[in-house]
């Protein structure tokens, strides 16, 4: 008799995380020309929707702060200590928080074929699950990682076309779906990490 791994002890859940979005036909009242955006040094506006349920309203502030007060930490941890993020209300890009149900992406506002704004929207009901601080950071993490990542050779729809390695890794955020491991009663552990390749891409190859 050989060991064999308790997966019964545990379950893997996948959290289907959205292909950035490009919103080609999109225009915007002015064009706005975005500074060139650093993954090394990248500031982030978070905000709350507006348009959750009594649930969820209840559960956003408390949501937000967390995530506000981790992710700077969470970047540096993510680009393996190359980057660095700030909060700032005048942020590179707007993260918003929506406490609805849905599909987490970015979108991509452009005219005349330039980026002029950036929305990552982060949904904080996944189906019927609520979701954790440690989904809704992996999340983040990913959608944010979408402003560079990942396009070109072996990529489709901004994801790695290659096949996911099965088994649970924190690291390697780009692929379509985002896996979480949990066990029953503790909340679930989220990828955390970008591969070497996906630091490439950030342009965070070299420290
Ligand atoms: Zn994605």
């Amino acid at each position: 008799m050989g060991y064999r791994p308790a997966l019964s002890m545990r379950w893997v859940f996948v959290l289907v995380v959205a292909t950035a979005t490009a919103c080609g036909g999109l225009l915007r009242a002015g064009p706005t020309i975005p500074p060139l955006i650093s993954a090394r040094y990248l500031s982030v506006h978070l905000v709350m929707g507006d348009t959750a349920d009594a649930q969820e309203k209840a559960r956003l502030p408390a949501l937000r702060d967390s995530l506000a007060g981790a992710l700077p930490a969470a970047w540096a941890t993510a680009t393996q200590g190359r980057g660095q993020l700030f909060l700032r209300n005048e942020g590179d890009i707007d993260v918003e928080l929506a406490g609805t149900n849905g599909t987490s992406a970015l979108t991509q506002h452009t005219r005349g074929g330039k980026v002029t704004s950036r929305t990552i929207t982060v949904h904080t009901i996944d189906g019927n699950r609520r979701l954790t601080i440690p989904d809704l950071m992996s999340t983040t993490l990913h959608e944010l990682g979408h402003i560079w990542c990942c396009y070109g050779a072996g990529t489709s729809g901004g994801h790695w076309s290659d096949p996911q390695p099965t088994g649970f890794s924190l690291v390697g955020l780009m692929y379509p779906t985002i896996r979480c491991q949990a066990s029953a009663g503790s909340e679930p552990v989220c990828p955390n990490v970008f591969s070497d390749r996906e630091l490439t891409e950030l342009r965070l190859g070299s420290p």
